[in-house]
């Protein structure tokens, strides 16, 4: 007779199979049952089930039209999934963003996805429980990525823009559209300053909108002239016309990838991040208190031999290791 164990996950190329493709994590793959962290685009497949959060399910059906079928589940909420106990608990990288919280007769998982201890302006902080396994994401896994408190670097923001309208110039963030677009929104409207958005941020609004959040004094970003507004655009929309119209520019990108996104044309970087940096990650730990950690994404094998070191019985997930190739990844900036 074996001894009772915490559910059984096997860590596979195309995402995490959890007791033999009962339920899968943030796969890439289209599979039957399907949970889905949040809406950024690496985390999302056409599953013929999509287990998320209300928030998820109305950001992907944007993003993917009709066809999947949600299993909606709210933060602190729970739903039976064969023998198991699924509990979606706040992630605080995103809107909706949610960690899950498997238990089995045997024993506990608690998956991250991507995840931010503090939350932000647009998304609650993450809540954290006890479980036997942690699996966490470590985008900022070494302890030269330490970001700055993140209400210092938004009073930064914000004096800076102000500064730049005054001057003549239009403030221009580069934010990408799902997340760090609406944080930028949030809190420069909050600072009633107006601003335009690019449609791919802009047209994302209307879900956070019907999830309470108001954007007062905003307005989609068009090619008519938007002058003594602060402008919100993708990194890789920033040539487009409707934002070129608008020159003299003054650029900054809102990223905790500091060092990846100067160029030319960027004159400042404000490190923001909707990632946990290495203290926060330290803290998922710490919080969870598991007897056994696996890590994934971005730092995997430095992030894992850190925790040993620590005392944590922590190993990286083949596969899943090394440092992201250029930040690009949708939930990277
Ligand atoms: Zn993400």
């Amino acid at each position: 007779m074996t001894a009772a164990a915490p559910p059984r996950l096997r860590f596979l190329p195309e995402g995490i199979e959890v007791e033999h493709g009962l339920l899968w994590l943030d796969a890439q793959k289209p599979k039957p049952l399907g949970l889905v962290t949040h809406a950024h685009g690496d985390h999302v497949a056409r599953h013929k089930t999509i287990l998320c959060t209300p928030e998820t399910a109305a950001l992907v059906r944007k993003r993917q039209g009709p066809g999947a079928e949600f299993l909606e589940c709210r933060c602190g909420e729970s739903v039976t999934v064969g023998d198991l106990k699924v509990t979606l608990l706040h992630a605080g990288h995103i809107l909706g963003s949610a960690m899950a919280l498997i238990e089995g007769a045997g024993g506990s998982v608690l998956y991250t996805g991507d995840v931010r201890p503090e939350g932000g302006l647009t998304c609650s902080p993450a809540e954290f429980r006890h479980a036997d396994v942690l699996v966490t994401e470590c985008t900022f896994g070494r302890p030269d990525h330490r970001l700055p408190p993140a209400d210092e670097t938004r009073a930064e923001i914000v004096a800076w823009v102000h500064s730049e309208l005054e001057s003549g110039r239009t403030a221009t963030l580069l934010a990408y559209a799902l997340g760090k677009g609406q944080e930028m929104l949030a809190l420069l409207t909050r600072a009633g300053i107006p601003v335009a958005a690019h449609g791919t941020i802009w047209n994302l609004t209307d879900i956070y909108r019907q999830f309470g959040y108001s954007f007062p004094g905003s307005r989609k970003l068009t090619g008519k002239g938007q002058r003594r507004a602060a402008i919100l655009v993708p990194p890789r929309y920033l040539n487009v016309t409707e934002v070129k119209k608008n020159a003299p520019l003054a650029v900054a990108a809102v990223t905790g990838w500091s060092g990846r996104a100067r160029s030319n044309r960027v004159e400042r970087v404000f490190p923001l991040s909707d990632h946990a940096d290495y203290d926060g990650l330290i803290k998922v730990a710490q919080s969870v208190n598991p007897k056994k950690i696996y890590t994934l994404h971005g730092y995997a094998r430095e992030f894992a031999q850190d925790l040993r070191e620590r005392g944590y019985d922590a190993d990286a997930i083949p596969g899943h290791s090394g440092p992201p190739d250029d930040g690009s990844r949708p939930g990277m900036w």
